[in-house]
């Protein structure tokens, strides 16, 4: 099997207005700025990957329109391979509705749109894809019997399943038990039931999760870096200190790298150095997957 990241996630289009404020219920603000461009966690975390140096293979829906054609040609622009993104007829591409505001606090509305066709039928699809040398990579906005599937296939077919809880999702144990590693952030950890003060709390509840909630277990802490564990080690990574100017997308770009280093065979450990390196980058640059590093 060659060594090939397999993303099987989400594709949006993201919708940004600037405001002054938030407008209040029922009330109308003119926004004074507007951009478009590619989101999604699944895409923004493939395109992570790819500009780490992992051979890509996105598998995503889009609608039959303008801007799912637009971001499948981004996503191809950015070295993905998109043969797996197909359009479907009669439903919109996913977007996000986004509403910055003049301190940089956002509102975000997703209506995942055609990002709700991916099936257990697409996923069983590719279960001849995969096998021992294969990485798959997928995140909580596709649909739960996507999510239980993946980890079923992955277990039959002996390849590596990458799960980024976010937005948490009523999965089944089993899934979770598969992924190799779970990875959330700290709000995501919270609703698993780990919690920690530092770092060094977070390490002891990680190590105490891998190999029970997860055959092991990545907590992002921002700022602070990422902590990690299996059943036999577990370690505490400092993020460098950086001048902060955005951190849209900095944990998918950390998802992202993480999972391009576990694919080509680094461990655990030295693939959440690289994703804690890649993710502070990203965030001293502005916007999303136009801050993610190149290696
Ligand atoms: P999410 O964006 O999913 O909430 P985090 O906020 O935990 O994820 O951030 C993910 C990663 O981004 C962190 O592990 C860290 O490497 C990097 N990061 C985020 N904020 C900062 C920051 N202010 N300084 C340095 N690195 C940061």
């Amino acid at each position: 099997m060659k060594r090939t990241l397999l993303v099987v996630g989400s594709v949006n289009v993201d919708a940004v207005s600037g405001v002054e404020r938030f407008p209040a219920p029922g009330e109308t603000v003119l926004a004074s700025s507007y951009r478009q461009g590619l989101g999604g966690k699944g895409a923004n975390q493939a395109v992570a990957a790819a500009l780490d140096g992992a051979r890509v293979e996105l598998v995503a829906r889009t609608g039959d329109d303008a801007g799912g054609a637009a971001v499948r040609a981004e996503l191809a622009g950015w070295g993905v391979d998109v043969t797996d993104v197909a359009a479907v007829r009669g439903v919109p591409t996913g977007i996000a509705q986004i509403l910055v505001d003049a301190r940089g606090e956002n509102m975000i509305a997703v209506s995942s749109g055609a990002n709700d066709a991916l099936d257990a039928a697409a996923v069983d699809a590719l279960a001849d894809r995969l096998g021992p040398g294969t990485t798959v990579l997928s995140q909580g906005e596709v649909p739960v019997e996507v999510l239980d599937r993946l980890a079923e296939v992955c277990r039959d077919r002996g390849a590596r399943f990458v799960l980024n809880l976010a937005p948490p999702r009523d999965v089944a144990p089993r899934t979770l038990r598969t992924a190799d590693p779970l990875v959330v952030n700290e709000h995501e950890a919270r609703t698993l039931g780990l919690d920690g003060a530092d770092p060094e709390d977070w390490r002891l509840a990680c190590a105490a999760a891998a190999g029970r909630l997860a055959e092991a277990v990545v907590v992002t802490l921002g700022a602070r870096g990422a902590v990690a564990a299996t059943c036999t080690s577990s370690a505490y990574v400092a993020a460098p200190v950086v001048d902060a100017v955005d951190a849209t997308g900095a944990g998918d770009a950390f998802v992202g790298v993480l999972a391009s280093r576990l694919a080509v065979g680094v461990d655990l450990g030295g693939a959440v150095q690289s994703a804690v390196a890649a993710a502070s980058q990203a965030v001293t640059r502005h916007g999303t997957v136009e801050s993610y590093p190149r290696r």
